[in-house]
């Protein structure tokens, strides 16, 4: 049985800002200042990149690029400094629909590696890693018309994302179907992944998705360290909270 008071600590995993994701809504300061007032400990920005759904001029030099590309998540970093907030970096690469949540590498790295850019996945896997970062499979099993075919790729990820509450919470109001989920934690456990979970969240509507944790988290290396290493953590879409295995419990963090 899980007790929700035992994991206080509630990150959003995967959110978006409209100063780099074309879909977004609100800007990162609102991003942030919605999250922290529904109740999270913090949140990591997950904009979408180069081969994404962005909104930033694909004709600008590398550094240019990424430092227009890296200001919703200032904005929401200002707001999180300001007030006690914990804001992280990463963003959602995209390969033809197929997305990953990238963690753990930071804009100077990206300018520093320009070969991530036309990396293949198995090469994106490998560059994340040498930067001490995580790959995990975003919503792997989403169909929709902007993905061409379910692809998978157990050997070139860190984990996966088993819960996207923009399946399965009942305040989302698109890609709504469960068993999007259900099939993302079968795979995850298929072959042994651990499972992270994310809202996706576009706009202020806080869905109440992430990840929740027994302690404060104390930079995105943390993170990908608590993912990896199978620290004691609980999943959430917002309805209800799952175990790292995707079992599901009642209980709800955010009304
Ligand atoms: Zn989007
Ligand atoms: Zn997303």
């Amino acid at each position: 049985m899980i007790q929700i008071n035992d994991y206080p600590y509630l990150y959003e995993t995967h959110l978006h800002t409209s100063q780099s994701s074309a879909c977004a809504q609100n800007c990162g300061y609102e991003m942030a200042r919605a999250a922290h007032e529904a109740g999270y400990t913090g949140i990591i920005v997950t904009d979408h990149n180069w081969g994404g759904n962005n909104c930033i001029d694909s004709h600008l030099p590398w550094k240019e690029w990424l430092r227009e590309f890296s200001k919703g998540y200032l904005d929401a970093k200002s707001y999180g400094d300001a007030h006690d907030f914990d804001v992280y970096f990463g963003y959602e690469a995209g390969y033809n629909g197929t997305e990953f949540l990238i963690y753990g590498v930071d804009i100077d790295w990206l300018i520093h590696h320009p070969e991530i850019k036309n990396a293949a996945i198995e090469k994106q896997f490998q560059l994340v890693h040498s930067a001490g970062g995580m790959v995990i499979h975003a919503h792997p099993f989403r169909e929709d018309w902007y993905i061409p075919e379910i692809r998978l790729y157990p050997d070139s990820v860190d984990g996966v994302e088993g819960i996207n509450a923009t399946h399965s919470c009942h305040k989302s109001t698109s890609h709504n179907e469960k068993r999007f989920d259900e099939k993302a934690i079968a795979y995850a456990n298929r072959h042994h992944l651990p499972m992270t979970a994310g809202s996706d969240i576009h706009s202020t509507n806080m869905f109440g998705g992430g990840v929740a944790f027994k302690r404060r988290l104390t930079s995105i290396q943390d993170y990908c360290h608590a993912v990896l290493s199978g620290e004691d953590y609980v999943l959430t879409n917002g309805d209800y909270v799952f175990d790292r295995y995707g079992n599901c419990y009642k209980g709800a963090y955010i009304k």
